[in-house]
């Protein structure tokens, strides 16, 4: 982003991010765990050092508990990570992109049990669109969430799911109705209340962070852990 004008603001807190990523987080991504796989509470460790610098905590409001960082700021950033890390930078787009969902549209009892575990770097999300067969075409989904009372019984197998086996919850994006454009609907999965199998994917690359297929069988979850309307995934 050369061509960007930079703020001496931005400037400052780029530059002091830069130093940071470089002495604290550059050993443990291209020495110690280079091509490694890093477990959960080192991952967390790192979050918990990168939400000070406005990571995940710059893309949620103050009014919700963040920093409320404008988006070139968080642009800025991010690019920081990248380019010290780009395994890195996988857990840090997704976490911030679900407090994004939650804050943005999330019923108030599920964002105030998520949403500050995220800023802090304490919880992991996963956001589960992609399927065997369904990459970009997201209007294919198969996962089915079918109304049982008041509830819903999710069946499915999702793939290529960042932070998969690290996540404490996931926001799955389920078939509730045969509407190709107005049948798709957000469920929040707790990995222990609404328990899914999780498996890694080895891959030839990128492998300090996960990336895992998740499968879902006879999951049963609340209709009030829809994330937005039924029907309004897409
Ligand atoms: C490391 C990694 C992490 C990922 N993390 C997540 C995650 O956290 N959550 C999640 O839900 N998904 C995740 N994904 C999945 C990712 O979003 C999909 O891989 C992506 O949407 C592309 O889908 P696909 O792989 O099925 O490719 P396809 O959809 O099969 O596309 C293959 C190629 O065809 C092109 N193409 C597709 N459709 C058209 C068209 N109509 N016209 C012209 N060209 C077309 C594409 O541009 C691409 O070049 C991840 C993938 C990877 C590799």
């Amino acid at each position: 982003m050369g061509h960007v004008m930079r703020t001496p603001e931005q400037l400052e807190a780029v530059e002091s991010f830069r130093r940071f990523l470089a002495d604290r987080i550059d050993p443990v991504f291209n020495k110690e765990y280079r091509d490694k796989f890093i477990p959960r509470e080192k991952m967390s460790e790192i979050m918990r050092q990168l939400t000070e610098f406005g990571m995940i905590s710059g893309a949620v409001s103050e009014e919700h508990g963040g920093l409320g960082l404008d988006w070139p700021t968080l642009i800025m950033l991010f690019e920081e990570v990248a380019a010290c890390s780009v395994d890195l930078s996988t857990p840090v787009v997704i976490n911030s992109f679900g407090a994004q969902m939650l804050e943005k549209l999330a019923p108030d009892h599920l964002r105030e049990r998520y949403l500050p575990g995220l800023i802090s770097g304490e919880l992991f999300v996963s956001v589960g669109i992609s399927e065997p067969d369904v990459g970009s075409n997201v209007l294919e989904i198969k996962t089915r969430a079918r109304r049982d009372g008041d509830d819903f019984i999710i069946n499915g197998e999702k793939t290529w799911i960042s932070n998969g086996s690290y996540s404490d919850f996931l926001i799955c994006t389920c078939r509730t109705g045969d509407d190709p454009r107005k049948g798709l609907t957000h469920f929040l999965l707790d990995r222990k209340e609404h328990p899914y199998e999780v498996q890694d994917i080895h891959k030839i690359a990128w492998n300090s962070q996960s990336t895992a297929q998740i499968f879902l069988n006879d999951v049963r979850v609340p209709a009030s852990n829809i994330i937005g309307k039924e029907g309004e995934a897409l």
